[in-house]
């Protein structure tokens, strides 16, 4: 989700990975309630504009690129992190204040600890750590913070990084945070990402979900994808 004024220009959506969409992308089913946003800041990226997966249930539609964001920060009742590093917790608070004033921040307690408890990186602390009082620390394998929504511990990349598992209407798709840097990673999970925390266990981690998501035929999107498009695994 992104603190970002309305009205802002952005650029069009990059082009697609060369892997397959997954057909269902363009009408993805929408859950029962408000809008579901997963995004992160992309680096490089012209101010005030983020990439976004965004599903709108009034509009019967799901979709992914560049977008602004419209809603009124307060507006926001629940924000998924899937990870603690800075550039996907970058706009978590500003000056000490939290983004999303009446928000609850689903964090993994083992990023919690690492991150915020711990000295791993001042700057996520300084970022992160005003989220004290609204932070919905969550521990062990899974949660259900929603009954469309579950959130899946798969360490490695950090300690705490989680998989977003979103289920509607019989389809589902899979937010990978950072499991996934790269599409290439699809095609060859044991290559060394530098910034996964634990190399092995990050490989381990991208081995064991490209069969669950293979097998259940559901479609992932990771945030550093070229133009946000869910791709379905062969
Ligand atoms: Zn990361």
């Amino acid at each position: 989700m992104c603190p970002l004024p309305s009205g802002r220009a952005c650029p069009a959506p990059s082009t697609s990975t060369g892997c397959s969409r997954s057909p269902s992308a363009a009408s993805w089913p929408p859950t029962s309630a408000g809008t579901v946003s997963c995004s992160t800041w992309a680096a490089g990226s012209p101010r005030g504009c983020c990439r976004t997966v965004s599903c709108r249930p009034s509009a019967n539609s799901c979709r992914c690129g560049w977008t602004s964001w419209a809603a009124p920060p307060g507006s926001v009742t629940d924000v998924v992190l899937s990870h603690l590093h800075i550039d996907h917790v970058g706009w978590a608070s500003t000056s000490g204040v939290p983004t999303f004033p009446r928000a609850g921040h689903h964090i993994h307690t083992a990023d919690w600890k690492h991150y915020v408890d711990g000295d791993a990186d001042d700057a996520v602390r300084r970022k992160v750590g005003p989220l004290r009082d609204t932070a919905l620390l969550w521990d062990g394998d899974s949660v259900a913070p929603f009954d469309w929504l579950r959130l899946v511990h798969a360490p490695g990349h950090t300690p705490g990084t989680s998989v977003a598992l979103i289920e509607s209407r019989g389809q589902s798709l899979a937010l990978v945070g950072d499991l996934f840097h790269h599409p290439a990673a699809l095609d060859h999970p044991h290559w060394r990402c530098g910034f996964d925390w634990d190399t092995q266990q990050a490989a381990a981690a991208r081995t064991e979900w490209l069969e669950r998501l293979r097998t259940t035929r559901t479609p992932l999107v990771g945030p550093h994808f070229p133009g946000l498009e869910p791709v379905m695994l062969r």
